[in-house]
């Protein structure tokens, strides 16, 4: 994920400035401009807060269809070698129409949709919900053989616990 590494920070003083500070990512920095008055507290008090804010702006922009796609060619290359050609999906999304399911996935079509529900969980909880159903596309049914599939997931017991927590609390239905 984007963010676990310290970025290099460049300050820069303005006369201009008064109270705004602003940051934004230029290559493999990260600029924040500050105003001249500030102390050297002040400065790297407003550091650490523009750089949380940097990191959740590219962490919810990270979570786009894009890197979904990315994410299901990941979990095939890991868990599902071998079936690349069958778990490949032609498409996969997130929606905001998934009505108590936290994804779907479609065989004829090979198209997956994700419930915008699981965006904010953990990557390892998108994960298993990516997999299940990508795992789908080789096997629809969930049988013993879709069972030992997704079970390639180290962390597949622990999603489905995690999955049926959650939907005890918010009473929708179990995951599909
Ligand atoms: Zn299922």
């Amino acid at each position: 994920m984007a963010g676990t590494r310290k970025p290099v920070v460049e300050v820069r003083r303005s006369q201009r400035r008064r109270r705004t500070v602003s940051a934004y990512r230029d290559g493999e920095r990260v600029v924040v401009l500050i105003p001249d008055q500030f102390s050297r507290a002040e400065e790297s008090e407003w550091v650490d807060r523009m750089l949380a804010r940097l990191a959740a702006r590219e962490g919810r922009l990270a979570r786009s269809d894009a890197e979904l796609l990315a994410r299901a060619n990941r979990l095939i290359d890991l868990y599902l070698t071998g079936y690349a050609a069958k778990a490949v999906p032609a498409s996969v999304r997130w929606v905001t129409n998934q009505n108590g399911r936290w994804g779907s996935c479609t065989p004829a079509d090979r198209s997956i949709r994700i419930s915008h529900r699981v965006q904010e969980m953990p990557d390892w909880v998108i994960d298993y919900v990516l997999l299940h159903e990508l795992a789908h596309l080789i096997v629809p049914s969930h049988n013993a053989r879709f069972w030992a599939l997704v079970g390639r997931y180290p962390k597949s017991e622990r999603a489905r616990g995690y999955l049926e927590g959650v939907a005890a609390a918010s009473c929708a239905p179990l995951p599909t």
